[in-house]
């Protein structure tokens, strides 16, 4: 089963709900895989206002 990511919050899953928001709304139709390590210090991290590391992506579609 491939990855999906969340339109919410942009994070990367393999489960039907969003382990971080919750949300249902999943998508296959992605782009621009980010992994995030250091959250405190990473301005892509602030610019996507995520609160975890993790894997996300930049567009949702
Ligand atoms: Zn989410």
């Amino acid at each position: 089963m491939s990855e999906k990511a969340c339109s919410n919050c942009h994070f990367l899953t393999r489960e039907h709900t969003c382990p971080k928001c919750k949300s249902r709304s999943l998508s296959e139709d992605y782009g621009g895989l980010v992994v995030l390590f250091d959250v405190e210090n990473s301005a892509i991290a602030k610019a996507m206002d995520a609160k975890d590391k993790g894997r996300y992506v930049l567009k949702v579609r």
